[in-house]
């Protein structure tokens, strides 16, 4: 999905939306450095805005995560967040955690459960409990047949297993070991209320499944990726995009995820977020994580674009979830 689909739409830059020149840019210390590990994945789900996928051959080497690893003790990141793809399956995945849980105070990883499964990989969830890291599970919902439809088939049932895994080792029960959800919606459409999925999720995943969770995270999906190519297809290009811009809450700004990130990808480019990498739009600068190696990190202008609407519409969207409160008028 490129960019100028989207621009070629009647709708409003989206810079032109940004109220307080503040919000261009970064702060001036940034909180989290999120790595993208490649691009491989057992699943090929309908709405991956990086179209991972098992035939994918994007995966970061041993020097790009020995870059990352020294910016984050050269500098001040709280939180290391790794994603994919499926990152458990690059091949440096358990000298990258360990390392980095060395070294930041707090390190989320981003599964998709069904890994965890996957001969290869039994020894994953123990290691995550070791290294006491956060989970980040991706669970499109609490019934088979919506998740199934957007995963593949019986993913359901296999992410429901790996979720009693989680809960065995305590993750989701103890507080130093969060197990937070991920909900997408299944098509052209804002994701509902943040505390009112929390509630289903959590009443139907305990009563049918004895599954239990710390939080959830409600993402509104990006017009990139597999995802925007599917809205062009189906003709819903201009029908969310429209949604995205009338839905436009100003209290979101503030809080857009890449004002306090970096985006990581696989070869060592630097994005403001995840959505960038996928619509192929690197730091300005053009720097890659080798040139931050000696340097402190500094604040620097954002590169948006028209996808950056998913961002603010409604309750906002980031990684970590909604980012504001919904406009009432939404
Ligand atoms: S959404 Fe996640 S699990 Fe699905 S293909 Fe993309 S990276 Fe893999
Ligand atoms: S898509 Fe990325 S750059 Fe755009 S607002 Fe969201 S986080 Fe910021």
């Amino acid at each position: 999905m490129t960019p100028t689909l989207l621009e070629q739409l009647a709708i409003p830059g989206f810079e032109s939306m940004v109220d307080d020149a503040a919000y261009l840019y970064t702060r001036d210390s940034l909180h989290t450095m999120q790595v993208n590990v490649g691009r491989l994945c057992n699943l090929s789900c309908r709405h991956c805005h990086m179209e991972a996928g098992p035939g994918r051959t994007e995966v970061m080497d041993k020097p790009v995560m020995e870059a990352c690893l020294l910016v984050l003790r050269k500098n001040r990141f709280d939180t290391l967040d790794i994603t994919g793809g499926s990152p458990e399956m690059n091949p440096h995945f358990r000298y990258f955690v360990r390392q980095a849980s060395e070294i930041a105070a707090h390190v989320m990883v981003r599964t998709n459960l069904v890994i965890l499964l996957e001969p290869g990989y039994e020894d994953i969830p123990r290691l995550y409990r070791d290294l006491k890291l956060e989970v980040i599970c991706s669970l499109p919902h609490y019934t088979a047949v919506n998740t199934d439809k957007m995963r593949g088939s019986s993913v359901f049932a296999r992410s429901i297993e790996a979720l009693r895994l989680l809960n065995g080792l305590g993750y989701g029960i103890d507080a130093e070991l969060p197990l937070n959800l991920v909900f997408n919606p299944g098509g052209a459409f804002l994701p509902p209320q943040q505390r009112a999925l929390e509630r289903d999720f959590r009443t139907n995943l305990r009563r049918e499944h004895g599954v239990e969770f710390t939080a959830m995270l409600a993402l509104t999906n990006n017009p990139v990726g597999r995802f925007g190519e599917f809205l062009a297809r189906s003709g819903n290009l201009e029908g969310y995009m429209g949604k995205l811009y009338s839905t436009f809450n100003t209290d979101t700004l503030e809080a857009m995820m890449c004002r306090g990130q970096v985006s990581v990808a696989h070869d060592g480019r630097l994005y403001d977020c995840d959505f960038n990498q996928a619509a192929d739009l690197p730091l300005k600068s053009g720097e890659t994580i080798f040139d931050w190696q000696n340097k402190p990190v500094q604040a620097r202008r954002i590169r948006f674009g028209q996808h950056c609407y998913a961002c603010t519409a409604g309750q906002g969207s980031s990684c970590g979830g909604a980012t504001g409160q919904a406009d009432p008028a939404s």
